[in-house]
């Protein structure tokens, strides 16, 4: 009997790549083919409407919803063009990924027969039965009344049939209920701190826009070995697999070439994204065997959100296309590297770029140390909370681990920078502005050209690097929506300008020049925020200590972590930059507890039904062939077989162990969840799934991948480690 997983290995293995003709024009050509963008408006509405729509998009304008008709016909027309018969509010609710609820554009003609139609007010506004979405409590369920309400700086798309609105989300008493909400305030927030301070160094500054560029992380996994692992299926990751003989140790798959399924699946990939005005640049292999990555081309921080959104939608579906199934868990696979979402975050203004490398001139140099510094000042005094942005149930497997940034937040900066700021701080006036700019460095090949290196040397292991021109917050899960990070930290930083603002204002009140009261200033905050500077490994013990003596924030539990949302300095932090309030918080808060619960809950389960209805019976099952074979043996051999059945019976006592260990264990772990399930309060709760109920896995794990080593390869029915990550 060929077993099951062998057939399905093979068949996984002689897959071909999906043949898929060349596009016939350049990307250029296709660029946002699918999107409402400026072109779009320009050709689709009237002037007056166009020039008041490019108003509310760049300069922030209020949408003035007399308008709205207008917008909405010429949609409509560009939309029906392209075979569209439905529009949908496209939103961000509290869950993962995103929401959407169609309506067809058909309207009755009062005449006995049908008609397409689009109004202002079904572009503007929506009302989602939304009880069944995640509020905290703010929006009890009886009070099912949530709006989801046009947000038109991210433009409109088409996907199918379907355009797609995207929208903000928020309860019929005006509390957020999802990431947009809480974003574009943060963002709002970053831009009035951000060009009060921007014009201190030039006065024709008026706005201060934050940027992210993102890079998605990834697994692909043959379809059909997915299908035959449940725990794939249900939880996004393994929850038990043998480590493969081979993994990542020969670092033979980073940059490799790429595999021709996954290339196929890339550029299909990439010709949707594209024609969705996602600007896709660099694709390759990651670390990990079957790991890749995406990275687009930095936008607008609220845009680059909704893309890395739609990109993972997309992700989910092409891969299916292709045979594969996409995993952007944080750790699909014990023992190799997980999967991350580098957050590049950085300032500009309209007349310029503020985080870029130091050059030559003096005053350009005082502006760049001021964004370093009060970047610094924000990361620090809220690094338990932006550790907290980014923690969750499936990220905590990645944080800590020896690969991925540590349960720290701290952050890097390079010996240029490093140095600049230590000029300032000791006052070395004369040099304190001349920091060369990028240096060239001189390769001894003629045919090369002279490379230019950058400001920085490179530190994989900061959870927040200074990268030249950015900051890289590396700790985001490659699951999770980027906007969790950028409330935190965006929010974060425009606290910290509008301090740094108000100190330095009250000195020159006080009669000292512009100049000496920003010196001054940074001078003081440059030793504040000491402590989260660490150019060191990140991954090492040592660090632990240090951060711990620093006053970082060091916790490792998930439901703990959470709790930095409601310190007093993030609710007044969020409070005095109009974010959120002390009740979205909370609410926000138990969502997190109950997320995580149910999470855990769920891989629980799934945990407990694999150990005893496929582990424990395929390890009993080849016990018994043993036995049989033992008691056979005996039979022909008599007393010579005790020496000959020697290895056997080893293995069958061993098998019988294990079995033990695994069933007492998975009972102990369904007992310490009915407890848990009692619990009530929401943290106690996810408190008693953390340190009660998930531990469970971990040991009972190492006994079920110890039999997966010696249970006879044919009888394993789950697809193993070396299949899944291999096979491509
Ligand atoms: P890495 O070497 O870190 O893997 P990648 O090329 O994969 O770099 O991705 C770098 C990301 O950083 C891209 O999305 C890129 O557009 C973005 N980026 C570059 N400059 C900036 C900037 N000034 N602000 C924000 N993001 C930036
Ligand atoms: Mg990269």
């Amino acid at each position: 009997m060929a077993s099951l997983r062998f057939k399905v290995v093979k068949e996984a293995f002689q897959k071909r790549p999906v043949e898929m003709a060349a596009p016939k024009v350049r990307p250029s050509e296709f660029f946002a083919k699918y999107v409402f963008n400026k072109q779009k408006m320009f050709k689709y509405l009237p002037l007056k409407v166009y020039k008041k729509m490019v108003d509310v998009i760049e300069n922030g304008a209020p949408l003035d919803r007399t308008i709205a008709d207008e917008v909405a016909q010429g949609m409509k027309t560009w939309a029906m063009e392209l075979g569209v018969t439905h529009c949908t509010h496209w939103f961000q609710p509290l869950t993962e990924g995103t929401a959407e609820k169609h309506d067809s554009f058909m309207e009755h003609d009062w005449k006995g027969g049908m008609v397409e139609d689009f109004s202002g007010k079904e572009l503007v506004q929506q009302e989602p039965d939304a009880s069944s979405f995640p509020s905290g409590g703010i929006r009890s369920t009886f009070e099912a009344r949530g709006y989801s309400a046009w947000d038109p700086t991210s433009p409109v798309f088409v996907i199918g049939d379907t355009l797609m609105i995207p929208t903000v989300f928020v309860s019929y008493t005006g509390e957020a209920l999802d990431y947009k909400v809480p974003l574009k305030k943060a963002l709002a927030a970053v831009n009035k701190a951000g060009t009060a301070v921007a014009k201190y160094f030039d006065p024709n500054v008026t706005k201060v826009t934050a940027n992210l560029g993102w890079e998605q992380e990834y697994f692909l996994v043959d379809e059909d070995l997915y299908a035959a692992r449940p725990d794939l299926v249900l939880t996004g990751r393994t929850l038990m697999g043998h480590n493969s003989a081979k993994n990542q140790q020969m670092d033979d798959h980073y940059f490799g070439s790429i595999p021709e399924r996954v290339a196929a699946f890339m550029r299909d990939l990439e010709i949707q994204a594209l024609e969705l005005g996602i600007p896709c640049k660099t694709r390759h292999n990651e670390v990990a065997p079957n790991q890749f990555e995406i990275a687009p081309i930095f936008e607008e921080c609220n845009l680059a959100v909704d893309h890395n959104m739609l990109l993972m939608s997309l992700m989910k579906k092409i891969a299916r296309k292709h045979g594969f199934r996409c995993l952007l868990h944080e750790k699909p696979f014990d023992g190799i590297n997980g999967s991350g979402k580098h957050n590049n975050w950085s300032l500009t203004t309209d007349t310029g770029v503020l985080l870029h490398a130091p050059g030559k001139d003096a005053a350009s140099n005082l502006r760049f140390a001021t964004f370093i510094v009060e970047t610094l000042m924000g990361v620090y005094k809220h690094n338990g909370l932006l550790k907290a942005s980014i923690m969750s149930a499936t990220n905590a497997h990645r944080l800590g681990a020896n690969e991925a940034p540590p349960a720290i937040i701290s952050s890097f900066l390079g010996s240029q920078v490093s140095g600049l700021l230590d000029h300032i701080e000791k006052n070395d006036t004369e040099d304190i502005l001349k920091v060369s700019g990028k240096k060239g460095y001189k390769l001894d090949i003629p045919q090369i050209p002279e490379l230019m290196i950058d400001n920085t040397d490179r530190n994989r292991t900061s959870p927040f690097a200074f990268t030249g021109n950015r900051f890289e917050f590396r700790a985001v899960g490659s699951e999770a929506n980027c906007a969790s990070a950028m409330i935190a930290l965006n929010t974060a930083v425009a606290e910290a300008l509008t301090n740094f603002k108000t100190r330095v204002d009250e000195r020159i009140k006080k009669g000292e020049n512009k100049e000496a009261a920003i010196l001054s200033v940074l001078r003081e905050d440059i030793k504040t925020c000491k402590p989260i500077h660490f150019d060191g490994n990140g991954y090492s013990d040592e660090w632990q200590k240090e951060a711990a003596k620093r006053g970082l924030d060091c916790e490792k539990s998930c439901p703990l972590i959470f709790d930095n949302y409601l310190s007093e300095e993030s609710i007044k932090m969020f409070h005095d930059m109009k974010v959120m309030e002390k009740n979205e918080l909370e609410a926000r808060n138990e969502i997190k507890w109950e997320t995580y619960t149910k999470k855990i809950q769920i891989e629980a389960r799934v945990f407990g039904d694999l150990a005893t209805n496929h582990i424990i019976p395929m390890a009993t099952r080849y016990q018994s062939a043993l036995i049989d074979n033992v008691t056979k043996m005996k039979s022909i051999f008599g007393d010579k077989a005790d020496k000959l059945n020697a290895n056997n019976i080893a293995i069958i006592e061993k098998i019988a162990e294990h079995n033990a260990f695994i069933a007492e264990n998975v009972a102990k772990m369904i007992e310490a969840r009915k407890v848990a399930n009692k619990i009530e309060d929401e943290r106690e709760k996810a408190i008693a799934y953390h340190d009660q109920v998930e531990p469970y896995m971990e040991s009972v794990r190492v006994h079920i991948d110890k039999l997966e080593e010696i249970v006879e390869d044919e009888m394993w029915s789950l697809p193993k480690y070396r299949e899944m990550l291999f096979i491509r």
